[in-house]
């Protein structure tokens, strides 16, 4: 066993590191609290080869491993931690269910997708479903060459400017009978519009007897387990931005430490403080060996699930953690806008909600502990 990165990991990751310098540094704080997507930085790195790093090359992605798209979003989080969801859409999110289970004739979404130009959101949570995803009620009919699709989603991330929707929706009855389509936004009617605390933006998407024709749907009736199985690859970057941006407002809590100066000495002088350190850097760094174990050990690119609630869990509690303690340690400064450190904590704290919660991922572990499941529903 060797827990050091290879070589070419390396590579790869001072050059993200080079990229982010140059193009990312200036402007990271404005960046953090523009409400839109950044878009100029998709573009550059979509230039870069930063977009669609675990997609084949023969469908304009770079043909790498989830491990460097993990390394790539940490590396770019530690110089802007905004720009790193743009690693998320490019990488990690329904893009990549796309680019898994898409036929050739979905091929040009992609393309668009993989240039920075066009951006994809999934569309799964619904009024009456959250955690209970397999609640959904967003109805497909039969009509012809194609299906009518009606039903409402919320909380989708990029909703207010998507392109497309990858959005779950009921073919039949039960879990079997749950898939997906791509729906295009011009079909589609934004309702009202709000903004986590995060800042950012998300709107109501409602599908009026939206009519998608047969090529548009991505997996059929009998999808959900496929679905569930790319999903978790946007749960490890969930897990990677919450460990680098709790990592991020660690380091600027550190420097802090050792420059202000109260009572006639630095901050890192008091054992109060020092504590706090050594407590933030054992949540960290065991989080980043759960990440890391996930990442490098995902099948052909997919996670296990297991893998991934103990990834997910324990990098959204350490990022939180350390972002938390950070902003303490820098007082006023550090609940202010000034620096990311508050960013950094408001970001965290919606990833312990976001792509299955805290309490989900622990009952999915439990699951794993006594090799049965559990039904929530009360009729075990
Ligand atoms: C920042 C952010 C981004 C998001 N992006 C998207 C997106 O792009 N696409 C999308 O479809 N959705 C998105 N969501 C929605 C997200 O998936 C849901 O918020 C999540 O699944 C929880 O659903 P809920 O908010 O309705 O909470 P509920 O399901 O109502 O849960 C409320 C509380 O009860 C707990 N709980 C529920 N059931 C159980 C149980 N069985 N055991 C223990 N505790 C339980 C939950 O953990 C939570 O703490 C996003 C949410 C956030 C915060």
């Amino acid at each position: 066993m060797d827990f050091r990165l290879t070589s070419e990991q390396t590579q790869f990751r001072d050059s993200v590191l080079k990229f982010s310098q140059k193009e990312l540094s200036e402007g990271a704080l404005k960046r953090a609290h523009d409400p839109g997507y950044p878009w100029d930085v998709a573009k550059k790195m979509a230039k870069q080869g930063l977009l669609g790093i675990t997609i084949a090359e023969a469908d304009g992605g770079q043909g790498g491993t989830l491990m460097d798209a993990v390394l790539a979003i940490e590396t770019v989080a530690s110089v802007c931690p905004r720009s790193a969801d743009v690693i998320q859409a490019g990488n990690f999110g329904p893009i990549r269910v796309l680019a898994e289970y898409g036929a050739a004739h979905h091929k040009p979404h992609l393309k668009k997708l993989l240039s920075g130009e066009a951006v994809i959101s999934v569309g799964m949570t619904e009024p009456e479903a959250g955690s209970a995803v397999t609640d959904l009620t967003t109805k497909a009919t039969r009509d012809g060459k194609g299906w009518r699709v009606t039903g409402s989603k919320i909380f989708t991330t990029h909703s207010a400017y998507a392109d497309l929707i990858l959005t779950y929706v009921r073919f039949g009855p039960g879990v079997g009978g749950i898939g997906s389509v791509l729906i295009e936004a011009k079909d589609v009617r934004r309702g009202r519009k709000s903004h986590f605390m995060s800042g950012e933006e998300w709107a109501e998407l409602h599908f009026d007897n939206v009519f998608v024709p047969e090529e548009m749907v991505l997996l059929g009736e009998g999808g959900f387990k496929k679905q569930i199985a790319g999903f978790n690859v946007e749960r490890i970057g969930n897990a990677a931005r919450s460990l680098a941006l709790g990592r991020y407002a660690f380091e600027q809590a550190r420097a802090w430490a050792l420059e202000r100066k109260q009572f006639g000495r630095a901050l890192a002088e008091f054992q109060g403080l020092q504590w706090k350190f050594a407590d933030m850097k054992l949540k960290l760094e065991a989080a980043q060996l759960l990440l890391y174990k996930a990442a490098a050990s995902a099948d052909r690119g997919l996670p296990s699930p297991e893998d991934t609630a103990l990834a997910k869990l324990a990098c959204n509690q350490a990022g939180f953690d350390a972002a938390n303690e950070s902003l303490q340690v820098m007082g006023a400064t550090g609940y202010s806008q000034e620096t990311l450190v508050e960013y950094c904590l408001r970001r965290c704290r919606g990833w312990m909600i976001a792509g299955g919660s805290v309490e989900i991922l622990k009952n999915r572990i439990a699951e794993g502990v006594f090799g049965r499941s559990f039904s929530q529903r009360g009729d075990n």
